[in-house]
């Protein structure tokens, strides 16, 4: 198992979604409308701007926990392995997304 390159690009993205998730904090925060937005937004613009930043950053932290917990089962030892069914997961699969918890056959279900 090459557990080092996985844990390698578990970390780049953990410092990634960091990143992105403290500066996107601004466009989550409730509507204000003052002067110089109204000209240029309608109000539905806004809020449908605000509840795509807000999902997003939903998504982001998914995301996050799903790499911290990762990260947490190489510490354990118990990396790469099907949270579902406990078999052990294909290589190929981490290769694309190494923060996947459940093999193909579980997550397909
Ligand atoms: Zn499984």
């Amino acid at each position: 198992m090459q557990i080092d390159s996985f844990r390698q690009q578990l970390l780049q993205l953990q410092s990634e979604l960091m990143n992105l998730s403290s500066t996107s904090v601004d466009a989550a925060k409730p509507v204000e409308l003052d002067q110089a937005t109204i000209g240029r937004l309608t109000r539905m613009d806004a809020m449908r701007a605000q509840s795509m930043a807000i999902e997003t950053k939903v998504r982001r932290q998914h995301q996050l926990l799903r790499v911290e917990g990762a990260l947490q089962r190489i510490t354990t030892g118990d990396y790469g392995v099907c949270l579902t069914c406990g078999e052990e997961m294909n290589i190929r699969r981490l290769e694309v997304d190494p923060s996947y918890t459940q093999c193909i056959k579980c997550a397909d279900k």
